[in-house]
């Protein structure tokens, strides 16, 4: 089980300049579903944009659009 450790106040401000060893999930903030974002699948005409207009741009699958990006890496499999 692969937990998430979200990097506190922390947003690289434009999605090209955030590090590849940084993991991003997509959080629903009206339901609160989590998912990995994979920045591949993004179009290239966002490939350069402010994660504001990425988030703006996310769909939930309960309908809403208001998506945040969290920023942060995954713990892996090391229960303290
Ligand atoms: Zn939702």
């Amino acid at each position: 089980m692969r937990r998430f450790h979200q990097t506190p106040d922390w947003s690289p401000g434009y999605i090209n300049v955030c590090p590849q060893h940084v993991q991003i999930m997509a959080e629903c903030t009206a339901c609160g579903v989590m998912r990995e974002f994979d920045r591949k699948t993004l179009p290239d005409s966002l490939r350069h944009a402010l994660i504001e207009e990425i988030e703006m741009r996310l769909k939930c699958a309960c309908g809403a659009k208001v998506a945040k990006l969290r920023f942060g890496h995954f713990l892996d499999g090391e229960e303290e």
